[in-house]
């Protein structure tokens, strides 16, 4: 990875420990190599995966979306993140990681290869039409969020394409379990394989199977 990008990236503040990001950094470079689409992702926080991915996405031509209405998610609960005042909205008082993330992008000169999207990941997917070459799930982590994440996105993947999860911990002990369900749930359709070289901590990546039956 660019050398210069990878040090934003891990300057950057968000949830994506450095191994991982270089792992879904080469998933974002095979994505963007096979031509297939755009790259997507849910949950772009303050932009650490996104100059992961988004780096990837300029070395190859292809374009990353980052998906996240800013909001901070709903599963932590009111009042999560307001110990820190850098993520609230003065005016308001309520959570707003935009500035971080287009920061983030700026800095790292990725504005023209990461599209931010502001909005629901829901609200987004009910209009996307654009077949993808990888969506990369990292928003709202409660069950049905997480799970609507899956449904909504998963069948936008082109065969071929690929799937990534990321917080996927077998171990109730580690963390929460959506991430974890939605992981085997794909496994047990038969509409995806298991990269399983791809994987590192958390993040887990699937290849959509050609042929696979449609959802
Ligand atoms: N990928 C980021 C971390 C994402 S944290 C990183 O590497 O640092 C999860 C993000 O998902 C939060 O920013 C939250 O606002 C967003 N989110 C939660 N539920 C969402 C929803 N329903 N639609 C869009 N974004 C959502
Ligand atoms: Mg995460």
């Amino acid at each position: 990875m660019d050398p210069a990008v990878l040090a934003h990236a891990r300057a950057a503040r968000g949830f994506m420990p450095d191994d991982e990001g270089l792992a879904l950094h080469e998933v974002g470079l095979r994505a963007g190599h096979s031509g297939l689409g755009p790259l997507l992702e849910i949950g772009t926080y303050c932009g650490k995966s996104a100059l992961y991915l988004g780096s990837a996405a300029r070395d190859t031509g292809a374009v990353l979306f980052s998906v996240d209405h800013h909001r901070g998610s709903e599963e932590n609960g009111p009042g999560w993140e307001h110990h820190d005042a850098s993520l609230v909205d003065a005016r308001t008082g309520r959570t707003d990681t935009l500035p971080w993330a287009r920061r983030a992008l700026e800095d790292a000169g990725l504005e023209d290869h990461v599209v931010l999207v502001v909005g629901a990941s829901a609200t987004v997917a009910a209009a996307w039409a654009a077949p993808l070459a990888l969506v990369f799930i990292d928003g709202g982590h409660g069950e049905e969020v997480a799970s609507a994440d899956y449904r909504l996105w998963g069948p936008k993947v082109a065969a071929g394409g690929y799937l990534a999860i990321h917080d996927v911990f077998p171990d109730p002990a580690d963390g929460g379990r959506p991430p974890y369900e939605m992981y085997l749930d794909a496994l047990a359709s038969g509409r995806w394989v298991e990269e399983e070289p791809l994987g590192c901590g958390s993040l887990r990546v699937l290849r959509r199977a050609a042929g696979a039956p449609s959802p």
